[in-house]
């Protein structure tokens, strides 16, 4: 059989909305400064990484991993302060979980609601799964649109709305008494998504109990485990019990677990390291703002969004990144986003290096 016809065979089964999509892109930062991906700049110190080797020596890779991963929920539980009467279904990275909330409900008909701009795997997991996305746009300031949000749950009867709390790409928390009104008109499940907890301190992971359909989800990824995969989603046990029959049985892999489970003995660290960040967050913005020809948003986050007001943002992007510092391009020529870039805080070092080259930038013709 030639070639063509196998993958003609393939092909003919694979569904348009999968065909359609554009493959999550991750950009190459081999040589440059990374501050393009939310990540942690810090590593652990050389002790806890000592001990942590020694840690994942012992583990045992002949074994499939504890299923439920019961000892690191618990210590999940008392680190990110989950009320004792919620349970908490682990993910390989939250990403899993919006994958497993989204497999959960997908019928016919369905549909999952976020906001615009925000962030993109609700979209391409409703795709993937096959149900419908609706995005309401934020206001101009990357605010909550009331009216807009009120019309479209009457309209679309969402099965679950996410909200992400800090939102990304704008890095702002909305309103408390916005977002509550939406868990109380909302017809299904409203997920927060706070995965740059460590950066806002502001959370609705205590008010768990005052809502029965909202789930909150976590994860360690942007508190500087990013390559571990890990997320939590916790809320009323009678939801997250569906949610965890769809679960993989060994998703959290033996690593993870050990490692997850030892850096979290040792939160303080990582502790440390958010405040660092916040700290270094201030002073960036500060330095930002007295650019003159940048609109810099709020962040409550660990990572800024600006807008060009005189310089083209693909040049200024592309400059930059001559200088050896890559950042996120927002790509967009109109819209809420229009000529925005996102950068998000490093070391001291790193945003030194990023202010001198968006100085150099702008100089530019
Ligand atoms: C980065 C990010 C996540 C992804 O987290 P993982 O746990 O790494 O999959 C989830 N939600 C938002 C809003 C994010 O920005």
């Amino acid at each position: 059989m030639s070639q063509n016809s196998v993958l003609d065979k393939a092909s003919r089964w694979i569904r348009p909305v999968i065909k359609k999509i554009h493959a999550y892109h991750v950009a190459d930062a081999s040589g440059l400064i990374k501050l393009d991906a939310m990540e942690n700049p810090y590593q652990l110190s050389v002790d806890l990484t000592a001990q942590l080797q020694a840690r994942l020596a012992a583990a045992d890779l002949n074994r499939y991993p504890d299923p439920a991963a019961s000892e690191l929920r618990e210590k999940l539980r008392q680190v990110m302060q989950v009320p004792q009467d919620k349970e908490i279904v682990l993910g390989n990275g939250s990403d899993e979980l919006i994958q497993m909330l989204a497999m959960a409900v997908a019928e016919r008909d369905v549909c999952l609601m976020s906001f615009d701009p925000g962030f993109v795997m609700y979209k391409m997991i409703a795709d993937f799964v096959g149900i419908q996305y609706v995005g309401v746009s934020l206001t101009e300031d990357f605010a909550l649109d009331m009216e807009k949000t009120r019309a479209a749950i009457a309209q679309h009867q969402p099965a679950i709305i996410f909200i992400a709390y800090p939102n990304n790409p704008s890095a702002n928390c909305y309103s408390e008494k916005d977002i509550e009104e939406i868990i109380s008109i909302a017809p299904g499940m409203v997920v927060l998504d706070e995965a740059y907890h460590p950066f806002a301190q502001s959370s609705f992971m205590s008010r768990l109990s005052d809502f029965d359909n909202l789930l909150v989800m976590r994860t360690v990824s942007k508190m500087g485990l990013a390559g571990l995969r890990l997320g939590l989603l916790c809320g009323h046990p009678d939801i997250i019990k569906e949610i965890d029959k769809i679960r993989l049985p060994y998703n959290i892999n033996v690593l993870t677990q050990v490692a997850a489970g030892f850096v979290l003995d040792n939160a303080g660290e990582l502790a440390q390291q958010a405040k660092l960040i916040r700290d270094e967050r201030e002073r960036l913005l500060e330095k930002m703002q007295a650019l003159p020809g940048l609109q810099v948003f709020p962040s409550q986050a660990n990572f800024v969004l600006f807008r060009l007001l005189e310089k083209n943002a693909n040049d200024v992007f592309e400059s930059i990144k001559q200088s050896g510092v890559l950042i996120k391009n927002m790509k967009a020529d109109d819209g809420l986003l229009k000529n925005c870039l996102r950068v998000t805080v490093g070391t001291p070092e790193e945003n030194g290096a990023f202010l001198a080259a968006l100085v150099s930038a702008m100089k530019n013709e």
